[in-house]
């Protein structure tokens, strides 16, 4: 044996990795892509240009505000609330990581909801955090069971998406007001989809409520997904307590100016909005037209769509179009999840899944 041999080649992972398969949908080279949930359309043309004249001139031999106040202060200005209540990260994932590493952690306990964004387990995992997944009922609302099976976990962190990804239904107010009251729990409302129906957010409850938290992105009605900027509004401790695990100068100097300057012309950066909605409704009344075909109701930019069958994804991408398959998950058997794209990826869409069915084409 030479001493090579002796020396092992290479570090096992931590055993609860072994098995785990790196997260993320397919990034496939196909003519529509609608299985990400991001915008079809770019962010205005005059704002990039503004983009790259503002980055031009930032000191990039320096690190950036570490507190990223000016941007802090934009987000503090749309939530009308104070600097010290908002903090930003790479993405709502990261946010949603450093939630679990600050109030999770070995010894402790989240909740999660199924069907969800699946992402929730998997960052609990990263996070060392115990997780029990609690299923919804069989409308993918939270019925008074499934609150109660919340509560009685006795968790540190709950964690629900409003719209809920993939399903696209939003959460009561009195179903955030019944697991803050009956939990000592962080309660973390993900509203990554809520730009598409702003006047379900639970913004108003944070007043009244101080273990809220709400998780936005600038990944999906913001059309920026490219950026990477995700941020949370809550009580001035939770962002204190934040800094406990955040990395230094976490959020580059280029995220921030993108971030400030979206919120600058937000009303433009938003404007699609009206156009997605339209389309999602068109299209969920064209599929829910079909044979043995369930829709269900969405307040975002997707559609889940039931058939039954276990093919339809592989079928929708021999013909060019990539969509999100979830025909094998528990509690979405037969299903897929299509993000309204533009109006030519949706009818491309359509055509598709029509001749997929054996449906008329008109
Ligand atoms: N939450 C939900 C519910 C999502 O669907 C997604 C993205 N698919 C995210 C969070 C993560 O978004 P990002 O990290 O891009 O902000």
């Amino acid at each position: 044996m030479t001493a090579d041999d002796a020396t092992p080649s290479r570090v096992p992972v931590r055993a609860e990795l072994d098995d785990v398969v790196p997260y993320g949908a397919p990034q496939a080279d196909v003519a529509v892509r609608l299985n990400t949930n991001e915008t079809a359309e770019p962010p205005p043309r005059e704002f990039l240009a503004a983009a790259a004249a503002r980055i031009e001139a930032l000191d990039l031999h320096r690190y950036p505000d570490r507190e990223h106040v000016a941007l802090r202060a934009a987000l503090a200005r749309r939530h009308n609330c104070d600097v010290d209540q908002v903090w930003a990260a790479n993405g709502s994932n990261e946010i949603l990581l450093e939630l679990l590493q600050v109030y999770g952690g070995p010894g402790r306990q989240a909740v999660v909801f199924r069907p969800s964004y699946s992402m929730y387990p998997e960052l609990c995992r990263t996070a060392m955090t115990p997780v029990i997944e609690i299923d919804l009922d069989d409308d993918f609302a939270y019925s008074a069971d499934t609150i109660d099976a919340a509560c009685a976990a006795q968790p540190d962190v709950i964690i629900l998406a409003s719209p809920n990804n993939p399903v696209g239904t939003v959460v009561d107010a009195s179903t955030v007001r019944a697991l803050h009251e009956r939990t000592a729990a962080l309660i973390v409302v993900d509203e990554a989809y809520i730009d598409f129906a702003p006047e379900r957010s639970m913004s108003p409850l944070l007043e009244t409520l101080p273990r809220l938290v709400l998780v936005r992105t600038f990944s999906k009605a913001f059309r920026l997904a490219g950026a990477r900027l995700g941020y949370l509004v809550a009580r001035p401790w939770v962002v204190d307590d934040v800094q406990k695990v955040r990395l230094p100068y976490h959020l580059s100097a280029v995220t921030q100016t993108i971030g400030e300057l979206a919120l600058a012309n937000e009303s433009s950066f938003l404007a699609h909005r009206a156009e997605v909605a339209a389309e999602r409704d068109c299209l969920a009344s064209a599929l829910a037209q079909l044979p043995d075909v369930e829709v269900f109701a969405s307040a975002a930019n997707f559609l889940l769509v039931r058939t039954g069958r276990d093919d339809v994804f592989h079928e929708l991408f021999a013909r060019g179009v990539l969509v999100r398959d979830f025909a094998t998950r528990p509690r979405l058997t037969g299903c897929i999840r299509v993000t309204i794209g533009t109006p030519a990826e949706n009818a491309a869409f359509l055509a598709a899944f029509r001749e997929i069915l054996g449906a008329p084409t008109t």
